[in-house]
């Protein structure tokens, strides 16, 4: 998605060895035109999957899943990471490592908003080590629905998520994917 790479390459910032920060428009600021296109993108890769439903994980991934159900009509679902008392106590529950945090979390999804059967697009603005896609994943699992596909708008082809998802035979799609930053140099690899 050239649109994407010629953002990343003007506004990302390359902090130690392998985080890119893009606040300017996808983790912070928000740039919904170009979300808009994020969305079309996914729809065109996923639309054939009938898709019933998207499932993000919070914060940064809610304004991506949003954008692109306008697209496919259907409703958003985003796991929490925080205990809320507002949360039902009925939830399918999960455990990540967070890459940027460097620590584990838990996260939650009430029973009410994913049921056996449904076909699950699941959608996140990053991807290094592919453990929150591994724990959206797995609540999927425990609702018995499918994971019809898992859609990123930036891999990390040098972490190991990607080739852990395509291993398993996800249908993964990444709108681009990074390669090693050479000093504070970014590369593609698709
Ligand atoms: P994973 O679970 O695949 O190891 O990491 C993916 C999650 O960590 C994403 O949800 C994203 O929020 C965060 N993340 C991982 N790497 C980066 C990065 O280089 N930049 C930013 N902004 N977030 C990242």
């Amino acid at each position: 998605m050239d649109v994407l790479k010629k953002r990343i390459l003007e506004e990302g910032r390359v902090v130690g060895e392998e985080i890119l920060k893009v606040d300017s428009f996808l983790n912070h600021q928000i740039d919904v035109q170009l979300f808009q296109e994020i969305g079309q993108e996914f729809y065109k890769k996923f639309a054939h999957k009938n898709i019933t439903k998207i499932l993000t994980i919070e914060a940064s991934g809610i304004a991506i899943a949003s954008i692109a159900a306008l697209y496919f009509k259907v409703p958003v679902v985003f796991a929490k990471k925080t205990k809320s008392r507002n949360l039902d106590n009925d939830t399918y529950k999960s455990k990540a490592y967070s890459f940027t945090k460097e620590m584990y979390y838990d996260i939650q999804v009430s029973k009410r908003y994913i049921q056996e059967g449904e076909r699950i697009l699941i959608l996140d603005d990053f991807l290094a080590n592919g453990k929150a896609v591994l724990a959206l994943m797995d609540i999927v699992n425990q609702a018995g629905a499918t994971v019809e596909g898992v859609g990123i708008v930036i891999e990390k082809g040098f972490q190991d998520g990607g080739k852990l998802l395509r291993g398993k035979k996800v249908n993964l799609e990444s709108l681009v994917i990074v390669d090693r930053f050479k000093d504070g140099i970014i590369k593609f690899m698709n």
